[in-house]
């Protein structure tokens, strides 16, 4: 079910235990800001999400309350896992879902990065 993206964060959503090292996960980086891991259902041949290791519930709540540092180490850091599974040449799809509409399920702010395949049309109808 969509969350509600201006509730409170929550430390017990799944991300958080992931981030915690709670519950098992493919990790497939990490750094200072942010560590990724394969999608459990994943979307694409390449289905990565990239989280930061600060408790924000989504991209409005990152974008308007993390530091400078933060988003930019995170920004970075997802670029990053791009060029390391050599998405850039032939590209890569990144998406954000923000609450309701968007249907964002969990509510630790996370950038989904599809590739490996043709992705098709940005939006399915
Ligand atoms: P959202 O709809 O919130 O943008 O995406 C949530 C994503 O998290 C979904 O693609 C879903 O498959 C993935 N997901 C949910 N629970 C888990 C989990 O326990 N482990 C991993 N690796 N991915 C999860």
């Amino acid at each position: 079910m969509p969350i509600d993206p201006t509730l409170p964060y929550d430390d017990q959503n799944i991300f958080a235990k992931i981030l915690r090292g709670e519950i098992p996960s493919k990790r497939v980086y990490e750094d200072e800001w942010a560590i990724a891991f394969h999608d459990i259902n994943p979307q694409a041949e390449i289905h990565i999400l990239v989280i930061p290791r600060g408790s924000y519930v989504s991209w409005d709540d990152f974008s308007a309350k993390a530091s400078d540092e933060e988003i930019g180490g995170f920004i970075r850091a997802v670029g990053n896992v791009a060029r390391e599974h050599d998405l850039v040449q032939p590209g890569y799809r990144l998406l954000a879902n923000v609450g309701r509409h968007g249907g964002q399920e969990v509510p630790h702010l996370h950038i989904h990065l599809f590739g490996g395949q043709f992705l098709g049309p940005m939006i399915a109808r």
